[in-house]
């Protein structure tokens, strides 16, 4: 995608740090300096989000995500980690080019990175209902 900000990184147009670089996927630094070691993992080829990615890119997309998950734990002093996404505006999605967020967690680090919902409005089997898949 011609003016895709995650594209240019994946041609080389726009720096990124690259923590890891597989055929089909990158993983590097996000550069929003809300917490040390904020890393994004990305397919190469475009696709918006999880709602239009096939299943092959997001298996690559996942097991990068393992990989990288797996380094933060086993080599770089880290116990666990966050993944997020947002994939649509209306879930948050800024930038249009599918990405999970790793966040490296440590124990005891006081983050704060699960989102505080408001409450559920309607009876859970009445939303059950709603959103089974037949
Ligand atoms: P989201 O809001 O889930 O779409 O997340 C987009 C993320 O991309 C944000 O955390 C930004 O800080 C990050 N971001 C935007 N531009 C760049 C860039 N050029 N290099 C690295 N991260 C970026």
């Amino acid at each position: 995608m011609e003016n895709c900000i995650f594209c240019k990184i994946v041609r080389g147009e726009v720096p990124g740090m690259k923590v890891l670089e597989t055929e089909r996927t990158l993983a590097f630094m996000d550069i929003a300096r809300d917490v040390d070691g904020h890393i994004l993992v990305i397919p190469r080829k475009h696709c918006k989000s999880i709602l239009d990615c096939d299943e092959v890119t997001l298996g690559h997309l996942m097991e990068t995500v393992r990989l990288v998950s797996r380094h933060l734990t086993d080599h770089c002093g880290y116990d666990g980690v966050n993944l997020l996404n947002a994939s649509g505006e209306s879930a948050g999605q800024s930038v249009p080019h599918f990405h999970i967020h790793i966040i490296p967690r440590k124990s005891g680090d006081g983050l704060d990175t699960w989102p505080s919902l408001p409450g559920a409005q309607h009876p859970l089997e009445e939303t059950f209902r709603r959103i089974a898949m037949k």
